[in-house]
């Protein structure tokens, strides 16, 4: 959770990095998504610093360099710094949703364009994290996802020169972050999917523990998908 780091040389810099648990999470996923050859080439030749750093962390494992790397990206999110003096401390408590726009400024779950069809005006949404609908998932669980995540995107986008209604097409990413605060049992999850003709198998859960006491702020831990097992990881 970078709770138990040490001071890290980063440079001239010495930083201090604490509750990484959202990031370290998001990570283990990611890595673990890599043993899919499709999802691997994205890796190898994405040019953003945390596609790059995964790319890194499956080849190396957790070492001192990757400790360092991980610090210099969150260092980038200026957000987290407490403090520019001798000692840089970057705490990168965040809601994991936060997190994903922050270090995925690039890596889109979707793009959505809306075109009016009146005047041509062309507006483009584009999100890290994938809007479900969660009556659906509450309803039918998470066997009707598809489903929950057709029916997500309830915006129907105005045109903001003529207020007619836009045609939207949707197009979706190399991965897929979702969040939804309906809990179900992990292996109620479809191994894969199917959205636009692309299929997607899903990797692993990122599991918000919650505050357990006043001084805590709760914690994050990935669940990983072994066949029909499921691998805890606990911070990296
Ligand atoms: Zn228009």
């Amino acid at each position: 959770n970078g709770n138990i780091s040490p001071v890290l040389k980063v440079g001239s810099s010495n930083i201090i990095v604490k509750n990484t648990c959202s990031f370290d999470s998001i990570v283990q996923i990611l890595a673990a998504a890599c043993i899919y050859d499709k999802f691997k080439e994205t890796v190898d030749i994405a040019t953003t610093d945390t596609f790059k750093f995964i790319k890194s962390f499956v080849q190396l494992g957790p070492t001192k360099k990757i400790y360092k790397t991980r610090a210099e990206i969150l260092k980038n999110v200026t957000y987290f710094l407490q403090d520019t003096l001798d000692i840089v401390t970057i705490d990168a408590l965040s809601n994991i949703v936060n997190l994903c726009e922050y270090i995925f400024p690039e890596n889109y779950s979707y793009i959505e364009i809306c075109t009016c069809q009146t005047c041509h005006n062309i507006k483009i949404v584009k999100k890290c994290i994938l809007p479900v609908n969660e009556e659906i998932l509450n309803k039918y669980g998470y066997a009707k996802i598809v489903d929950a995540i057709e029916e997500g995107k309830v915006l129907k986008f105005r045109c903001s020169k003529c207020n007619e209604e836009c045609f939207t097409s949707v197009s979706y990413g190399v991965q897929l972050f979702i969040e939804s605060s309906i809990t179900t049992a992990l292996n109620d999850i479809p191994f894969s999917i199917q959205l636009n003709k692309q299929h997607y198998t899903h990797i692993g859960c990122i599991v918000y523990h919650g505050q357990n006491s006043q001084t805590s702020i709760g914690h994050y831990t990935a669940h990983i998908r072994n066949g029909t097992n499921w691998i805890v990881y606990d911070d990296m």
